[in-house]
């Protein structure tokens, strides 16, 4: 019997009526590159591999990963033991669809590293903690809008599907879940000039998120900048939208071209 460790953020999904709404919404056809983070015992791996008649699974927990194996044959899924977090996901193709009920202790990190393959990505639906769905998905001026909200929206439409109960888990995690489509934008709609500057200045801006613009940011723009830029530098980082974010990034690196 396997006993769930902690450190992994295992919680098992349980509940059937959630595991058929979970296949319902991602919708798996054969011949698509469906990519499971985190099959754990394999709860939506049966249901996706059924539709998709291929899976590629990526598994920390070794204990996991050798019970898939020994289930189900290679080419029918192929199991990734290893830390998604320093997976490339860019050598398993293009068109990816990225599915999973995430580990909530690393999720946040996971969704920055996912953010990456973008380009490479159709979609992605993952399980996640609500409050971090909420973080994703809010906007500017309100509580949970931070660097998380920017990063993904500027490369993703985020569309929260449905909340999930603890008890569909088990052991039932102590806090309440969400399921979520992320969809990168077929065109960015607000290019960044140089992307590592705009993911510099967001990092720079919410780390000091209580201090005005003009001293969280002042490393990077002047006063005048402001004014140029038609951005009140008393404002706070978060009352700054995603469009707002690239245009501040994209005074500074026209100023190094
Ligand atoms: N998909 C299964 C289910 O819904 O019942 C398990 C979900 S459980 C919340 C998270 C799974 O991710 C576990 O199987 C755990 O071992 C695995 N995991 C945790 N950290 C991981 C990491 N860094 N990389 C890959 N898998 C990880």
């Amino acid at each position: 019997m396997h006993i769930p460790r902690k450190r992994f953020g295992q919680h098992f999904l349980v509940e059937p009526r959630v595991i058929a709404r979970i296949v319902e919404a991602v919708e798996p056809r054969p011949g698509e590159r469906v990519v499971e983070i985190g099959p754990g015992h394999g709860a939506l791996t049966a249901p996706l591999l059924e539709r998709a008649g291929h899976l590629t699974v990526v598994e920390i927990d070794r204990d996991l990963a050798a019970a898939l194996r020994a289930r189900y044959p290679e080419e029918q899924l192929a199991v990734h033991c290893a830390d998604a977090l320093r997976f490339d996901f860019g050598a398993l193709g293009a068109g990816l669809r990225l599915v999973g009920n995430l580990p909530y202790n690393v999720s946040t990190p996971l969704l920055f590293h996912l953010e990456r393959f973008a380009s490479q990505v159709r979609d992605m639906h993952f399980m996640l903690q609500k409050e971090v769905v909420d973080r994703m998905a809010a906007g500017a001026g309100t509580a949970h809008y931070g660097r998380l909200s920017v990063a993904l929206q500027y490369r993703f439409r985020i569309e929260r599907l449905f909340d999930v109960a603890p008890h569909a888990f088990k052991p039932a995690p102590q806090v309440h879940s969400a399921f979520v489509r992320l969809v990168p934008h077929p065109c960015l709609p607000h290019p960044a000039r140089s992307e590592a500057l705009f993911r510099k200045m967001v990092t720079a801006a919410f780390s000091q998120r209580r201090k005005m613009l003009r001293n969280a940011l002042g490393a990077f723009l002047k006063e005048a900048d402001w004014a140029a830029l038609g951005i009140d530098p008393r404002l706070r980082p978060e009352m700054l939208g995603v469009d707002a974010f690239v245009a501040a990034a994209n005074f500074v690196a026209e100023r190094w071209d």
